[in-house]
This record gives structure tokens, sequence and C-alpha cells, in this order.
């Protein structure tokens, strides 16, 4: 596998921290990512993210859930990671509220892209969702995540994005949440999201190639 972890980094410019999908990788193969200057993982499934804290425990690393989280497997893990970027439902914020020893930074997800199979809440239901997290002291949320189409159109990805960041605009002013982060950008469009606000990218494909 030949990492581009530099090339990526410097296009970046510290305008947002890089969380590499970890699903793509092996424990080593983190290890290697690691040294060339990622400290942000993300990872998908329950089982697979603590095997991984296992094998790394010796590296500082900062843990993200960026996949949809089952609220039964959710125990086991959720008092291990830093962020959690799929948020979208009540019954997962009582089980977080439930297990954690101390606030959850959250992103809730929201659907952009008006596709079926993305998860995420309509940009309409969000202000009655977050009103009703009020109840929930463990849930902090810092911010919102949405994935945009797949597609080559980038100004149609640029307007799913812009979706975000007038969402953000529009929470802070009409309720007391102060919401300053999207989890925005994944490899196919990180430099759009770039150009609207993201704070998080959510990278995997365009860090590597599997060498034949
Ligand atoms: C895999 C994955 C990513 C990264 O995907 P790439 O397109 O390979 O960058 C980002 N977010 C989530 C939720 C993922 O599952």
């Amino acid at each position: 596998m030949k990492f581009y972890v530099k090339e990526v980094l410097d296009k970046i410019a510290d305008k947002a921290i890089v969380v590499a999908a970890t699903k793509y990788f092996t424990s080593s193969e983190m290890r290697t990512l690691y040294g060339e200057g990622i400290s942000n993982f993300g990872e998908n499934r329950v089982e697979s993210i603590l095997q991984k804290m296992e094998d790394l425990q010796d590296l500082d690393i900062t843990w993200h859930l960026i996949g949809t989280l089952q609220t039964k497997k959710a125990k086991k893990v959720i008092d291990k990671i830093s962020y959690l970027h799929s948020l979208d439902t009540i019954k997962l914020a009582h089980e977080i509220n439930n297990r954690r020893t101390s606030p959850l930074k959250c992103f809730v997800q929201v659907n952009i892209s008006n596709e079926e199979s993305k998860h995420g809440l309509e940009v309409d239901d969000i202000i009655p969702f977050l009103e009703e997290l009020k109840q929930f002291p463990m849930i902090n949320v810092i911010g919102f995540m949405g994935m945009a189409s797949y597609t080559v159109d980038m100004e149609e990805i640029g307007s799913q994005f812009q979706k975000l960041q007038d969402l953000k605009s529009y929470v802070n002013k009409v309720t007391d949440y102060k919401v300053s982060d999207l989890s925005i950008g994944m490899s196919n469009d990180y430099l759009v999201a770039l150009e609207h606000d993201s704070t998080f990218l959510r990278l995997g494909s365009v860090l590597f190639k599997k060498e034949v």
C-alpha cells in the first residue's frame, strides 16, 4: 500500500482536521498513517474499533465513530470514543446518556443528498430534535455531519454542503445552542467541503493506493 498523506495534508493546510476512515486499514497500516501525521481516526464498526484500540493503545489517537451506530452495540464503545459523527435518533442519545461518564461530542447527522440510502435526519426535523436532546446532559452537540451525493457535479455537492452551513447559522440564531463544527467532505469532495467551512474531513481512499 502506498500512502499519500503528505500530499493531502498539504492541500488542507490546517484548515480542517483530517479523520482517517479506518475501514480501509489494518492496525499496522494505521500505525504508518500515524507516523505520517494523522492522529484522528474514524471507524464504522464497533467490533473493529475495539480491536484497533487495543492494537494501537501505545499511540496518542483521538477516536471517532463515523458510521451508523446501532443502539444495542453502543454500550461497548461509547465511553471509549471522543467524537460521534452519526447521531440521528433519540433512542441512541438515550443510550449514550446512560453510558457516558462525561459529555460526548456529537455531530447530528443530516440527510443533505435526498437519497433514501443515506442516513440522517431531514433538515426540517433538526430543531425539534435538538430540543429533545436538551434532556441529555451527556450529549454535547458540536455541529452537523452530512454526506453529499457521489457525483462529479461539484456545484451540486457545494449546494448540498451549503445546506449545513445555513442550518448551522440558523440554529445559532434561533436556539440557545452554539454549534461550531461541520463534518463534511470525503475523498471525492473534500476540497469543496473546505470552501463550505468544513472543520472535520472524513477521508479514506484519497490517502492511499493499493500496490499491484
Ligand atoms: C468510508 C467513509 C468515509 C471516507 O470515504 P472515502 O470516500 O474513501 O474518503 C467517510 N465517512 C464515512 C461515514 C465512511 O464510512
